[in-house]
């Protein structure tokens, strides 16, 4: 709960020296206060923590953020931040560098002049990697919205649908069922199309025969899923059939191995390994998968040198893909938690290339 991240963060800036610490990003101020408003800043000191939003918001901040005082921003936040810096008269600072523009902080640095700005970028990923029993509840929620999803477009599916057509209806269906909205803009590619890993749906029309991925995924109250299926209306040819197979082993062998202390970059490497054993090495470009939480992207987890170790509570998902420029790609994405004693996947839809 909040109150214990709170607690582990001021481990950390105890840690590292800093008397406050300065949050500018916005999923990070959500996760420490619960405030969901687009406009705030917040200020974490020893024993104090200041919200400070605009009028727009103080309502709403004080509603989400109780034990958090609320502080109104007049006239743009730095001036309001680098006041109640120097009426606390806190010395060292950290602030997140890549959620501070060089405009901003060098704004705040004039304001601050007995004051130390330090740039203190590592300490809320790693906790936000970690999920308590209630993120992964909606985490879950987020997953069974998704794989209800797939379920209904694989029933629409049908040559002759155009692929921003099927985008639409994949996300008016998760938002009807449940989802806040969609976690990103949908993706489905199809044919040649589907060598692009992250291409957008366009007026292309879809046909028979053709490889079609679809990436989805649900937000709920704030937390993501990603769930990727490559499919094919008709009857597959031998090397898609073959790509397919590649591309589903490596992700089974790379789920089968997710246990605690594991480093991300060898989970990575046993389906990297594998899809390059069987000479597709070269169609294989991006991570094996990233965590997921507040962010879809929450922690390059599962990378070729991420060196971070597999912990219970973690969530990430698993997207092997190979992509062959002019021919086309195939994508197989789940979610899965790390627990005590292996991984549970998250996500359920059939694994099948032939859609009849
Ligand atoms: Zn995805
Ligand atoms: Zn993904």
């Amino acid at each position: 709960m909040i109150r214990d991240r709170l607690v582990k963060l001021r481990g950390g800036m105890a840690a590292d020296g800093l008397d406050g610490l300065l949050v500018t990003d916005r999923i990070n101020i959500r996760y420490l206060t619960g405030f969901t408003g687009s406009y705030a800043v917040l200020l974490i000191t020893g024993d104090t923590a200041f919200l400070l939003t605009d009028s727009r918001f103080v309502e709403q901040a004080s509603a989400e953020s109780p034990g958090f005082a609320i502080e109104t921003i007049e006239d743009g936040w730095v001036s309001s931040a680098a006041d109640l810096i120097r009426r606390l008269d806190v010395r060292r600072v950290g602030f997140e560098g890549a959620a501070l523009s060089y405009a901003d902080w060098r704004s705040l640095s004039e304001g601050l002049p007995g004051g130390e700005l330090l740039s203190a970028d590592d300490l809320i990923g790693p906790l936000r990697m970690v999920k308590e029993e209630c993120e992964i509840a909606l985490i879950r929620e987020a997953a069974g919205i998704a794989d209800l999803t797939f379920e209904y477009i694989a029933g629409v599916l049908k040559p002759g649908l155009r692929e921003r057509e099927v985008a639409l209806e994949i996300e008016c269906f998760m938002r009807k069922h449940g989802a806040d909205k969609e976690a990103f803009d949908t993706i489905v590619v199809s044919g040649p199309r589907s060598a692009l890993p992250h291409g957008e749906a366009t007026d292309k029309v879809i046909c028979a025969g053709e490889l079609v991925v679809l990436d989805l995924g649900a937000r709920k109250q704030g937390y993501h899923s990603d769930i990727t299926r490559t499919v094919l209306l008709g009857e597959p040819d031998a090397r898609q059939q073959e790509v397919y197979d590649v591309v589903a082993e490596a992700q089974q062998r790379a789920i089968a191995s997710m246990r605690p202390g594991l480093l991300g970059r060898e989970v990575d490497a046993i389906a990297r390994e594998y899809i390059a054993g069987r000479g597709y090495g070269d169609y294989f470009g991006h991570g094996l998968g990233h965590g997921l939480g507040l962010s879809v992207h929450d922690g390059r987890i599962l990378a070729k040198k991420s060196e971070i170790a597999l912990e219970p509570g973690m969530v990430v998902t698993v997207e092997p893909g190979i992509y062959i420029p002019g021919w086309g790609g195939v994508r197989i994405e789940d979610d899965v938690l790390v627990t005590e004693s292996g991984h549970e996947v998250l996500t359920h839809s059939p694994r099948e290339l032939a859609m009849k």
